[in-house]
């Protein structure tokens, strides 16, 4: 690529950060990097009635979690800004009035009335809906009078008719509209604002952008924009449009069912890394079997030519695989906060217990955990005796064999010295040989009598850890509970 890529993700402070727009956001980031090109952050927030309080906050928060970190935006002057389209309104009057000037915009005088009336009787008589052109071919002088009067106005792209529209998607190819079929849209709206269409190409030109990579919602604006840059005499960037990503079961997607915001996947105990790897494989692939693929490998592989103009499915079974994945590889250290964190939400207390200790516990569960959020859900019995025993199980281990079994390690693990796995592990085999039992005899109703569930890390590295004293203690409780069942 001759020139120096140039890419932005664009979005509206509408809302939270989903699904779709992080994907957006990280394949112009891949783009960018593969290229050694620039990613910008630009705000779009002309559409003051659709502005949500603190969206803001939260797109900056949810691309800095997931590592997406802009070159050039908010906060990250390069020269092209201000990165917030609020802040460039003046730039946008101005280039309005360019296009008057050069007879390729109109000011339209209508009403809204009239123009809510007109789309009724066209909707009425079936017709396609649009502006019908009134205020085209107003004379000079109808013009001064309007404004004289100080009738409020938009500005209008006048759109050629019985032209070809034609554009190259990079994903989808060739793209082709007929001009009849696109309304005289609105670059500057009767508030002074310009409309999504005007300032999203001053936007992309004066920030150099040279490739626009957005979802395939938007694909329909792009023969109005490539129109309207042709008005300006301006080159247009190369367009790529995104799949559509849905619902395994075809549909959009929803809140419940993966539109969920970039931050509550990570209340959801989601690594980023594990986020940014999966969203890069919607719709993208690198072309091999494989699936987890680091930062570098990701951005060696991206390439546009590899992105399918097919949808692409939101598998939330297949993100949380992927989180294992990450979770297991992932060093213990750099999980501690956040999990105390997630402790501290449960209100499981923690506090009594030293890093080293909640590092061993994390080392356990990590590599059998999906989600964050499964290490601290299932760890309450390294901090706490068991109050309870998982009663399904407790209806198949906790016989009375197993209040004897259960005694006879006791007084077994009473007589250790050292209190480690591999010594434990080795008394648990000496006593089931005696008794000519299989060790599962001895260690689902220890582990049942230990921890109060069926399943978790090994047995002996459980016991290790805990230690010596709440092992023998925990056992003698379930042996209590055990004789107490039956003298019922
Ligand atoms: N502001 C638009 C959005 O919210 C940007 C569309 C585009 O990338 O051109 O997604």
């Amino acid at each position: 690529m001759a020139e120096s890529v140039r890419v932005r993700f664009a979005p509206s402070p509408t809302g939270y950060l989903h699904v779709g727009g992080a994907r957006s956001a990280l394949f112009n980031y891949l783009f960018a990097r593969r290229h050694n090109g620039t990613f910008i952050l630009r705000i779009e927030d002309t559409d003051q009635t659709r502005f949500v309080e603190g969206a803001l906050q939260e797109i900056y928060e949810s691309l800095k979690w997931l590592g997406l970190q802009w070159d050039e935006g908010p906060q990250a002057d390069g020269g092209c800004g201000p990165y917030i389209q609020s802040q460039r309104l003046h730039i946008y009057k101005e280039y309005s009035e360019k296009l008057l000037g050069s007879g390729h915009a109109y000011r339209c005088f209508c009403t809204p009335e009239r123009i809510t009336q007109l789309r009724a009787e066209q909707e009425k008589a079936k017709q396609p809906s649009g502006y019908d052109k009134k205020c085209r071919n107003l004379s000079d002088d109808e013009i001064a009078a309007h404004l004289a009067s100080g009738t409020p106005f938009v500005v209008r792209l006048k759109i050629p008719s019985g032209r070809k529209v034609v554009f190259t998607d990079k994903i989808r190819g060739a793209i082709e509209y007929s001009s009849d079929v696109l309304d005289d849209l609105v670059l500057i709206k009767s508030d002074g604002y310009p409309t999504y269409h005007m300032a999203n190409v001053v936007d992309d030109h004066l920030m150099n952008i040279t490739h626009v990579l957005r979802g395939d919602e938007w694909i329909a604006s792009t023969p109005r924009h490539v129109l309207l840059y042709e008005a300006f005499g301006w080159t247009p960037p190369e367009f790529a449009h995104l799949p559509i990503i849905l619902s395994p079961d075809g549909g959009k997607l929803s809140k419940r069912k993966g539109a969920a915001s970039v931050m509550d996947f990570k209340r959801g105990g989601f690594l980023p890394e594990a986020l940014f790897n999966f969203l890069a494989l919607l719709g993208w692939s690198p072309g091999d079997e494989r699936e987890k693929m680091s930062l570098k490998e990701l951005i060696d592989a991206f390439s546009l030519e590899k992105v399918s103009p097919k949808s692409a499915v939101f598998d939330e079974q297949k993100l949380e695989w992927m989180n294992g994945v990450y979770l297991a590889g992932k060093n213990s250290d750099a999980l501690l906060d956040d999990c105390k964190d997630l402790w501290a939400e449960r209100k499981i207390d923690v506090s009594g217990f030293s890093d080293d200790y909640l590092l061993s516990v994390i080392t356990l569960m990590k590599v059998r955990s999906r989600r964050l959020t499964d290490i601290v859900d299932n760890s309450f019995y390294f901090f706490a005796d068991p109050l309870s025993y998982d009663e399904k199980a407790a209806a198949k281990q906790f016989t009375s064999d197993a209040a004897f079994v259960l005694g006879v390690i006791n007084d077994a693990l009473a007589g250790t010295g050292s209190f480690t796995a591999s010594e434990i592990e080795t008394l648990f085999k000496t006593l089931a040989e005696s008794r000519g039992v299989s060790t599962g005899k001895l260690i689902h109703p220890a582990r049942l009598s230990i921890s109060g569930v069926s399943a978790g890390p090994g047995l002996y590295e459980i016991m290790e850890l805990i230690g010596k004293d709440s092992v023998i203690r925990r056992i003698e409780n379930a042996i209590t509970h055990i004789r107490s069942k039956e003298s019922k």
